[in-house]
């Protein structure tokens, strides 16, 4: 997958692009991102890349001109027509089954707004895709494009060590990840629940499943109105009582 981030700050990326899980897919070439600085393409003697907004509004907006070029230099570059997707407040807000839907691509072209945003008609002309990261303003689109990158790059095959490194985690299914337990077996008297001492597997995999259920009645009780509930999940949410903390 190749991901191409066009942002006026493409150091702030660069780092985080770089380290821990995600830099070492990078490194093995599971995806490709390239950090393009947009002040380098405005046709601008003095590297003007905003102006003022013709609504009287204060603050800056990025003009369309530069994030244009940037984007046909992109599609120049790759010979190809990238996803185009603007990070935005007033985006869908980014779930689990975007971004995996987002991991099946070969091409994405991310654009982080800054200041008061951009001219809308860059929007009209390149953006497939407004994706906002929740709703709150933030002062740059860099954090939303490393939230978006970070959440896609997880799901790519070689990322993280087996699959089942993101199959178990919350949101994959609709549920919230069971509570998870390390060593030591008892710290500041509290132990961890026997069956996950036990090496049964069968009983494991079935305290994942009831807790998992319990954990999104108690952060989440939302999501389940969507999850596809069995007569037996049913059962053990009616017994699940929130005054013992157990079923
Ligand atoms: N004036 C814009 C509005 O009211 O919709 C907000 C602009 S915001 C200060 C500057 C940039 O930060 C945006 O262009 C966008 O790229 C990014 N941004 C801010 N909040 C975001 C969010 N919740 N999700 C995604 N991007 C966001």
């Amino acid at each position: 997958m190749r991901i191409d981030i066009a942002t006026l700050f493409p150091e702030m990326l660069e780092n985080y692009l770089s380290e821990s899980i995600i830099g070492r897919s990078r490194a093995k070439n599971i995806f490709t991102a390239c950090c393009h600085n947009i002040r380098d393409y405005t046709e601008d003697k003095h590297r003007r890349v905003d102006d003022t907004p013709y609504s009287e509004r204060q603050g800056m907006l990025m003009q369309a001109q530069p994030i244009y070029k940037c984007w046909q230099a992109v599609c120049n570059m790759t010979k190809s027509q990238p996803y185009v997707i603007y990070m935005s407040p007033q985006g869908k807000t980014l779930t689990q089954q975007k971004c995996r839907e987002l991991s099946m691509l070969d091409n994405i072209f991310i654009l982080c707004g800054h200041y008061e945003g951009v001219d809308n008609r860059i929007i009209e002309k390149i953006v497939d895709e407004e994706i906002s990261i929740g709703d709150y303003v933030l002062t740059g689109g860099e954090l939303p494009a490393l939230v978006l990158v970070d959440s896609v790059v997880r799901m790519l095959e070689g990322t993280l060590s087996s699959q089942q490194g993101y199959t178990d985690e919350s949101h994959f299914n609709g549920l919230l990840e069971y509570p998870q337990y390390t060593r030591p077996e008892v710290w500041e008297g509290m132990s961890v629940p026997k069956v996950l001492l036990s090496g049964h597997h069968a009983n494991i995999k079935k305290w994942r499943h009831e807790n998992s259920l319990i954990t999104t009645k108690q952060k989440r009780p939302e999501l389940l109105e969507k999850y596809p509930l069995t007569e037996q999940d049913i059962i053990i949410l009616n017994n699940f009582s929130e005054a013992d903390g157990d079923i």
